[in-house]
């Protein structure tokens, strides 16, 4: 009796394929074999969640599943464009079914091919990991090399443009779809910074606003500023903002984890931004069924962009020994997301992979959009403005118009002499409410700790305030910090 086996990738045209041949024939003689093209590795997320899927759908068609063992490999030389690591996994599966079967002139293989008239069409095959892997003379080809006596077919060749795959499998079947084939949902991290205010542009307009999302997590010390930016260019945008709190300060954070933030270690930053955006992630995942997809704003520094590392950047993006410190933040920022994730989240950096051309983001903002950049930016021009504020004036003429970034209103942990010295220079009462907030957790804990560090101790923001009064704050203010950079302006 003729037996019907279908090689499945773990997507969605595999499972299809299986419920048109129950069209015709009977589920005992229909098998399922999974191989996974796509991952090399069993034991990593998108081969389990691609191999649970192929399970479920096996289960619910009532259709044995074989997964072939990938070290059965032929001796026969072969003759493919495929690449070697797809050629030894249907190898594996051809002699897999030469130990299972005696008579191979019974064997239909059927390959789960994007049907060509389904491409393309977002709603029914958006981005399959099927799609596009080969066509079908080159299978055919390769079989005739490895099982001359089977015959290899595409049952789902023709399918009717109106049949919606993903629907079926989801509503009427009740099964989850792999991760590769659910629907993608491009969410840009809006930190109230230039950047992340242009790659949301760029990605709404490259994705359309139904499949977009501006994300924001407040962390409730926002400057009031990035505020009316943020919701100016979500309107320009003709986007919504999403806005998660988790409902605390970072002081709050502080006294809740009995630990001051400083620029090594930063709860903040984990608390209200790195933790509130992993739970939206994977309740969007749970509960809409759609797989996000992040944007930062991370551009390359000024010099890299004029440089000839912009074109070598070329083939070698967000590279972790980069030269260029924010390339190498976006790479950390990859690795986070790779592997911190209950499943790894892709992040895309428009800035430094994509958009080759030198962006004027802010310039762009500000005369063609007609948006008044956030007063952060410019907070050093604006304090110069004042005829006393001598240091605000040196700034400027330095070329520092303001703060280099634009969160938590100047008050970020993670700012090192410089930063504090800019911000007493520019914003004293932003100073004095840092201090006070310093004070007031060492005082209710009693612990000698500080936000700032000298000389291994703690160093506080009074004694720094005081030291900047007595030896003159420009001494302070042109020493380029060595702390590491936050990365909350890109989150
Ligand atoms: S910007 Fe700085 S202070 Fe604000 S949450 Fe991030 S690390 Fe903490």
């Amino acid at each position: 009796m003729e037996q019907h086996i279908v090689i499945g990738f773990g997507g969605i045209y595999s499972a299809y394929t299986i419920q048109e041949l129950q069209k015709t024939y009977s589920p005992d003689v229909i098998k399922l074999f999974f191989i996974d093209l796509f991952s090399d590795v069993s034991d990593e997320p998108l081969y389990l969640n691609n191999a649970l899927f192929m399970s479920n759908v096996a289960e619910k068609l009532g259709v044995e599943l074989i997964t072939p063992d990938i070290t059965l490999q032929t001796d026969k030389s072969i003759d493919s464009n495929f690449n070697e690591n797809i050629i030894s996994k249907l190898c594996a599966v051809s002699e897999q079914i030469k130990t299972m079967y005696e008579d191979l002139s019974n064997i239909v293989l059927h390959f789960p091919i994007v049907p060509k008239n389904l491409n393309g069409q977002n709603e029914i095959c958006i981005e399959s990991v099927e799609n596009d892997w080969a066509d079908n003379f080159e299978i055919k080809s390769l079989f005739e090399q490895l099982l001359p006596e089977v015959q290899v077919q595409f049952t789902i060749e023709d399918l009717a443009t109106k049949v919606n795959i993903k629907e079926i499998i989801q509503n009427e079947w009740g099964i989850d779809l792999p991760r590769s084939e659910r629907k993608r949902v491009h969410i840009a991290m809006f930190s109230g910074g230039a950047g992340s205010a242009y790659v949301s542009y760029y990605m709404v307009q490259a994705y359309r606003k139904e499949n977009c999302k501006l994300f924001f997590t407040n962390t409730l010390w926002e400057d009031e500023d990035n505020l009316r930016f943020m919701d100016e260019v979500s309107e320009y945008i003709g986007l919504e903002i999403t806005e998660i709190l988790d409902g605390r300060t970072p002081e709050e954070v502080f006294f809740d984890m009995k630990y001051l933030g400083n620029s090594r270690l930063a709860k903040c930053s984990e608390e209200l931004k790195v933790r509130q955006t992993l739970i939206y992630l994977e309740e969007l995942r749970d509960n809409e069924k759609v797989e996000p997809i992040l944007y930062f704003g991370i551009a390359p520094h000024e010099k890299h962009r004029r440089d000839d590392s912009h074109v070598k950047r070329r083939d070698n993006i967000v590279e972790e020994n980069s030269s260029d410190m924010n390339i190498r933040k976006a790479a950390g920022i990859r690795s986070f997301y790779a592997h911190f994730p209950l499943e790894p989240i892709e992040t895309r950096f428009p800035l430094i992979e994509t958009l080759r051309e030198d962006i004027d983001a802010k310039g762009i903002i500000k005369y063609e959009w007609g948006i008044e950049l956030p007063r952060m930016y410019t907070a050093a021009v604006e304090a110069a403005k004042l005829e006393d504020n001598v240091l605000a004036q040196k700034l400027v003429a330095k070329g520092i118009n303001g703060f280099s970034h634009a969160n938590c209103g100047g008050r970020c942990v993670r700012g090192g002499f410089q930063h504090y010295a800019t911000l007493y220079a520019i914003w004293p009462e932003q100073y004095k409410e840092q201090e006070d907030m310093e004070n007031r957790f060492r005082d209710h804990f009693n612990k000698d700790v500080s936000i700032l560090k000298k000389n291994g101790g703690p160093y506080t923001l009074k004694q720094y305030r005081e030291d900047m009064e007595s030896s003159g704050v420009e001494k302070f203010l042109f020493q380029p910090d060595d702390t590491i950079p936050c990365v909350c302006s890109f989150s």
